[in-house]
């Protein structure tokens, strides 16, 4: 799971932004100073549904089959190469780039990733990597931000313990469910990684959702992940055991999460990963302490949720390297284009090429 902007303007807002770079034409005046020499792609739940009207507050994390397989045509018509991380490290490495790439990759280690995404990749014969936190295909996972999303869906108000104050919401209409969203969710990414579980554990035992049910109908087991890890065309990745954000944990904690999420991984499917990627990966998550410590640990790549498009200067920074979203609120070829061409990320970065720090 990466960083959800907990509030429905501020997608609205980015829209329109992006859509007056788009056809104003000025993306291409940025594009061939700023496209790069590749992109790693991010996505997460991959569903044959579209989009569901109301309150959905995790649909940036959502995309469709149909628009997964629009993009991996693009990306080839458009002369991109899709290729694993592996290549990626040595394109990097060797700084070959004769020509461009893409990366694709998918966190977590959702179900449908396997039922859904797989036979999508497989159809265009392009490699892909998942990133497993390990606590899901052992169903224990608290995924806390669909828990919370299915409480607030279902609960016309709502009664929450927020640092040791009870707070109350009505959450009868969509709006009133948004606004207690933002409240308890920005809370939530705040206070301390135990106490974030803890609460919407509490919260969960409160509303009657099972959470490890939960965790169960969303996750690959680890009988399927063999079976994915089999394709030639796909990567096993590490993404800590309890997805945690790196960044809030002590460094004991932080190198346990990394190596412990490597070694089960390596017992369960028999491939030790060699890539890794942040959970949440924004700059609140993971940065120069998580970045160094996972080089220490001797993986080859490792991703976070930073936008950018992918420069020769990564060479020195392969575990910081950013990754471009392909999420549920830009569903369209345009948005893809104008992502490839790096413009949105060279104004948002304030044209700076490495966000590395
Ligand atoms: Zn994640």
């Amino acid at each position: 799971m990466a960083l959800i902007n907990p509030t429905t303007l501020k997608p609205r807002l980015m829209k329109s932004a992006l859509n007056t770079l788009y056809y104003s034409g000025l993306y291409r005046l940025l594009e061939k100073e700023w496209r790069g020499v590749g992109a790693i792609f991010t996505l997460h739940h991959v569903r044959n549904d579209g989009d569901a009207p109301g309150f959905a507050p995790n649909r940036i994390l959502d995309v469709t089959t149909d628009f997964l397989d629009a993009t991996l045509t693009q990306v080839r018509q458009a002369g991109y190469d899709i290729v694993s991380l592996d290549e990626v490290h040595r394109r990097l490495r060797e700084q070959d780039f004769s020509r461009r790439f893409v990366a694709f990759t998918l966190d977590d280690g959702y179900l449908d990733n396997y039922r859904l995404a797989w036979p999508v990749f497989k159809r265009h014969g392009a490699p892909f990597t998942v990133y497993v936190a390990t606590a899901f295909p052992d169903g224990e996972a608290l995924l806390w931000w669909e828990i919370l999303e299915r409480i607030i869906a279902a609960q016309p108000r709502l009664t929450v313990e927020l640092d040791g104050r009870t707070s109350h919401f009505d959450t009868a209409t969509t709006a009133g469910k948004y606004a207690a969203w933002d409240t308890i969710y920005r809370a939530l990414r705040r206070m301390p990684e135990t106490a974030q579980r803890t609460t919407v554990a509490r919260l969960a035992e409160q509303y009657a959702v099972d959470t490890r049910a939960h965790c169960r109908a969303q996750s690959m087991s680890w009988e399927i992940l063999r079976e994915l890890a089999t394709d030639e065309l796909v990567t096993i990745g590490a993404h800590t055991v309890n997805h945690y954000a790196l960044a809030k944990l002590p460094e004991a904690a932080v190198i346990e999460e990394v190596t412990r999420s490597r070694e089960i991984i390596e017992q369960r499917i028999g491939q030790r990963p060699e890539h890794f990627s942040y959970p949440y990966g924004d700059e609140r998550s993971a940065a120069g302490r998580e970045f160094r410590l996972v080089e220490s640990l001797g993986f080859k790549t490792a991703t976070t949720t930073r936008k950018a498009m992918l420069y020769p200067e990564h060479a020195d920074h392969l575990t910081a390297l950013p990754r471009i979203s392909l999420n549920g609120e830009y569903q369209s070829p345009h948005y893809t284009r104008l992502f490839l061409s790096g413009a949105p990320f060279a104004l948002s970065n304030r044209f700076q090429r490495l966000v590395v720090n």
